[in-house]
């Protein structure tokens, strides 16, 4: 690791603040009620290019027990029953937008999340692909990916999953010492998670994600060494260490982790130096956000070409597919809309019986949005800018249109986090640490005057 990299505390200190993932722009807290399930199939209908490739996403909420750390909109129960029920409604909100879209439209990339996808036994998770796959039109190639926790998964779920056409697999380990594991009541031996990642590795999976955390209860520099010199051992194709958002004020059952356990902030600064030290040396390469991938990675390879893009899966290399997005809480997204379905289950499938879709928010975005969502996705994905390409793309003369936000660059700029010169904008070595304040930069939700800010988690 270059001597610039080691992260100093005071600047960590002095730009740790509330912001967005941008996963979306504008974020999920500006889509109105005012956009609902008429609006969603009356866009759906108008947007059919069929030049335009889909990306599906299959949200499953279930859960068999709460991980005190969680930020996903789950339930945890015991009653497997539940899932069968909400595979039903799932099934109609498929029919009922595969009903409207135009049949030759691939799908590129379909992606099951949680809660947790493998709650579903091994004959309901044929059961989904297959009516999926009857319903959309399956690119050969298409990237089928699931998120997967190792604990209580059998092997035959892995192989209903690898005949059903899945190939990437995501599993959450977050961290291997059991201390902090019970901290958070996710208890997962290595062998456990071992054995589960070698059952997909024998299925032949094409690429394995291990999901890693930190800020987590009782998590230290040293134990956190022994958790990333393991992981690495695994030698899995992509890495992603998030850092845990302590919001309770949000999501009410993190009041079950006691703050006091939590590493303070000067530790969790020493562990993103740690990470970074370890998996450079482990030859992975560090994408942007959180993410870390081998060089051979098709995400490294979108990156160097400038075609990575960022959307509610992440990092993909699908930057033009629609993403139709079924489930609880899933949120679909056009060139123009964002469409999020209602969060609690029983809710949603009411509403599903009753109108076959669910959305109850979404956002049709203005032009200022587009322009500003290509700027912000541009430096989180190819950690520069060229103005001259946006001003073609835009029709608009960049440091006018943005005096404001190059004016608010100006001090990460005296901070090193990015260099500016006539035409391009380019994320530091270390400004990658800041990249969510870099984004924030170019958000004019953000920096607009208005009543009652929306609520984030801390940047660092
Ligand atoms: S398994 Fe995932 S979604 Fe479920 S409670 Fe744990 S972190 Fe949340």
């Amino acid at each position: 690791m270059c001597a610039d990299m080691k992260a100093d505390i005071a600047l960590l200190t002095k730009y740790s603040q509330p912001g967005p993932r941008y996963t979306s722009y504008p974020p999920a807290p500006h889509f109105a009620e005012d956009f609902g399930i008429n609006q969603w199939r009356q866009e759906i209908i108008e947007s059919q290019d069929p030049a335009r490739p889909l990306s599906l996403y299959i949200h499953i909420p279930f859960c068999d027990t709460l991980c005190y750390y969680c930020g996903c909109n789950m339930v945890a129960t015991q009653k497997y029953e539940k899932a069968m029920d909400y595979l039903a409604y799932l099934k109609r909100e498929i029919d009922s937008i595969a009903d409207l879209t135009n049949s030759s439209r691939p799908v590129v990339q379909l992606h099951w999340g949680g809660g947790t996808p493998t709650f579903l036994k091994a004959e309901e998770i044929r059961d989904l692909a297959t009516h999926l796959r009857n319903r959309f039109n399956f690119a050969a190639d298409a990237e089928v990916s699931v998120e997967v926790d190792p604990r209580g998964l059998l092997l035959e779920q892995v192989q209903a999953l690898r005949e059903s056409g899945f190939n990437r697999a995501s599993l959450g380990v977050q961290d291997i010492d059991e201390k902090v594991q019970k901290a958070v009541n996710r208890v997962q031996p290595l062998s456990m998670i071992e054995e589960v990642y070698g059952w997909f590795r024998n299925e032949g999976f094409s690429s394995i994600n291990l999901d890693l955390m930190t800020g987590l209860p009782h998590q230290t520099l040293d134990g956190y060494r022994t958790t990333l010199k393991e992981i690495v051992r695994l030698n899995p194709d992509r890495l992603a260490v998030f850092g845990y958002a302590h919001v309770p004020w949000m999501k009410k059952h993190q009041k079950l982790i006691i703050q006091s356990d939590l590493p303070n902030f000067e530790t969790r600064m020493a562990m993103q130096d740690l990470i970074l030290e370890t998996l450079e040396k482990a030859d992975y390469v560090h994408i942007g956000m959180d993410h870390f991938a081998k060089p051979e990675d098709e995400l490294v390879k979108a990156q160097r070409e400038k075609t990575l893009w960022r959307n509610f899966q992440g990092y993909t290399t699908h930057r033009h597919a629609d993403i139709y997005a079924f489930g609880a809480s899933s949120i679909s997204q056009t060139e123009d809309v964002y469409a999020q379905n209602e969060k609690r289950p029983d809710a949603y499938q009411k509403l599903i019986s009753e109108n076959g879709l669910a959305t109850v928010k979404g956002y049709r975005v203005t032009t200022d949005d587009k322009i500003r969502r290509d700027v912000i996705t541009e430096l989180m994905c190819d950690l520069s800018l060229s103005r001259s390409s946006i001003e073609n793309r835009w029709n608009i003369d960049f440091d006018a249109y943005f005096a404001d936000s190059l004016q608010r660059l100006e001090p990460l700029q005296a901070d090193g986090l990015v260099e500016m010169d006539s035409n391009e904008i380019r994320v530091t070595v270390l400004g990658r640490l800041f990249l969510r304040n870099i984004a924030m930069s170019f958000d004019a939700y953000l920096n607009a005057p208005k009543q009652e800010a929306p609520r984030y988690s801390m940047t660092a």
